[in-house]
């Protein structure tokens, strides 16, 4: 299996690139964002539970999050590999995800990193907030708090990958096109 954690802050680009990269090496992309906003859309309790925090842009608690993922892998059995997008977002997340995976005899092959300044990435937000439908798109406020977020919990994780010798950056800036082109560099190595 070709288990890969793409990574990146907000508005990198991770969902674009993901859903080009599944289709290119037959992965299933899971993104545990999308999946939250199935489960509003749907008015699961999950649903209820998540949309607080995401309305504010928190991260909704790991423990939460961690059982949804683990459910998401176990629905694919026999699957390929995965593209995980947007998590882990915390340390205990990548710790519980790789013990998981370990149980089942897998490994995360590598982070891939999207590299791309902050600044890009308010005015990127900001601009898709006003076609894709995000409420956490639309507020400038609500996106300061999720690179808060991001810089206070999820950034560590590059020294975690970096220290099992499995994080690669990419640079995510230019046209899709060329960033899928980097990436995949990057996959048909790992
Ligand atoms: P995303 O679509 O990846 O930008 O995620 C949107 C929102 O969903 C985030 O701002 C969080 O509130 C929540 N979320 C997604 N993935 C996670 C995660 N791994 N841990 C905690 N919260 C998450």
């Amino acid at each position: 299996m070709k288990n890969i954690v793409l990574f990146g802050p907000p508005g990198a680009g991770k969902g674009t690139q993901a859903t080009l990269l599944k289709e290119k090496y037959s992965l299933i992309h899971i993104s545990t964002g999308d999946v939250f906003r199935y489960n509003i859309k749907n008015e699961t309790e999950l649903g209820l539970l998540a949309k607080k925090y995401m309305d504010e842009g928190d991260l909704v608690p790991d423990e939460v999050t961690i059982n949804m993922l683990k459910a998401e892998v176990n629905k694919n059995a026999g699957a390929n590999g995965f593209i995980f997008d947007g998590f882990p977002r915390t340390e205990s997340q990548a710790i519980a995800l790789d013990a998981f995976l370990e149980e089942k005899g897998e490994k995360i092959n590598g982070m891939v990193a999207l590299e791309v300044s902050e600044d890009l990435l308010v005015a990127r937000l900001l601009e898709r907030g006003k076609t894709s439908g995000r409420t956490d798109d639309t507020d400038e406020s609500k996106i300061r708090n999720r690179f808060n977020e991001y810089n206070t919990k999820t950034a560590v994780l590059k020294d975690y990958y970096q220290a099992q010798g499995n994080y690669y950056g990419a640079d995510g800036v230019g046209s899709i096109e060329d960033i899928t082109n980097r990436l995949a560099d990057v996959f048909d190595k790992l």
